[in-house]
């Protein structure tokens, strides 16, 4: 059977694997996301000490931090290309990998490739249409429409959609450095911290942050039903793991879609629509192998 290496670059930590899917995982290890060299060197290193092992790996896909350059046909494919993070912008990922490795590399945005994994092996098995949206350090979604993962003219970035900010209710202004009060800017950890003075891992569940975080993720949520039509949204990230936010959130969602979706998925059958990733906070590291084993074939 062959063996995948996946890569899950994020902005604070990479985590690398070893294996063929959830059940069998054979090597994995996490490190602070340094400069693009040590970082990659790092993985590059992982990867030929675990081929040295246990054999040949047939290809490794990465899920990357972003924005990127996921389009084969483009002169800058597997880039990390503009991000604010220092150092990052400009690297070309894939080819210093490729060249280390010689296999085949897929290349995706982080969420994208969680998408990729939950569908694999988790929460959105057998679906052809969803997605996932992570609420963390940032809001970003990847989406599956008819069996292709969204690329595009970059790719998703639903984290910086609009939604309703009533600035009585919530004088918060939001904290992207694009947008101010964009989705992201005003539901993500940050934000929640930036709003009430006191970290989001800090609030009990009664504290009046979460009916609002809840409104604020069902109207995106509802943003983002309605273009897409999606026949599952996955929901990750530090932040749901507040487990008492997807009754808040579903409840909310049939509020403002008002009966208008008359899909048995919504109407009766909400608790199974908006869900947690299955594969936890492996669906990440787990849909880079996914994402190898694609680029393999
Ligand atoms: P990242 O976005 O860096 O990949 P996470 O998805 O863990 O990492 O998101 C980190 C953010 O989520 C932080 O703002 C943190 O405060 C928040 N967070 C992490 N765990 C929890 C929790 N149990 N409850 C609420 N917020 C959390
Ligand atoms: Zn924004």
């Amino acid at each position: 059977m062959a063996l995948y290496g996946g890569i899950e670059a994020g902005g604070t930590k990479f985590v690398c694997a070893v294996g063929t899917g959830p059940e069998d995982v054979r090597r994995e290890v996490r490190f602070a996301t340094g400069t693009p060299a040590e970082s990659i060197a790092r993985s590059v290193e992982f990867f030929q000490e675990a081929q040295a092992d246990l054999g040949p790996l047939a290809a490794v896909g990465i899920a990357s931090f972003g924005p990127i350059d996921p389009d084969p046909a483009s002169a800058t494919f597997g880039y990390v290309t503009t991000t604010p993070k220092p150092g990052w912008a400009n690297t070309d990922f894939v080819g210093q990998v490729r060249r280390a490795l010689g296999v085949p590399v897929g290349f995706d945005t982080d969420v994208n490739v969680a998408a990729l994994g939950e569908h694999r092996w988790g929460a959105a098995q057998g679906l052809n249409t969803f997605i996932y949206l992570t609420v963390g350090t940032g809001i970003g979604g990847g989406a599956m429409v008819n069996g292709k993962l969204v690329h595009g003219l970059m790719h998703p970035e639903m984290g910086h959609i609009r939604i309703p900010h009533d600035r009585t209710a919530d004088p918060f202004a939001g904290c992207c450095s694009y947008h101010g009060d964009c989705l992201e800017g005003l539901a993500c950890g940050p934000a929640i911290a930036a709003r009430w003075g006191v970290s989001a891992t800090e609030l009990g569940p009664e504290h009046p942050a979460w009916d609002l975080e809840a409104d604020y993720l069902a109207n995106g949520l509802v943003n983002l039903m309605l273009p897409v039509s999606p026949q599952r949204i996955v929901m990750g990230g530090g932040v749901m793991e507040q487990e008492h936010l997807f009754p808040r959130i579903r409840r909310r969602v049939q509020e403002l879609l008002n009966g208008y979706i008359q899909a048995e998925a919504i109407v009766h059958g909400i608790d199974a629509y908006i869900v947690p990733p299955a594969l936890g906070n492996r669906s990440g590291a787990l849909g880079a192998i996914a994402l190898a084993e694609l680029a393999a074939s």
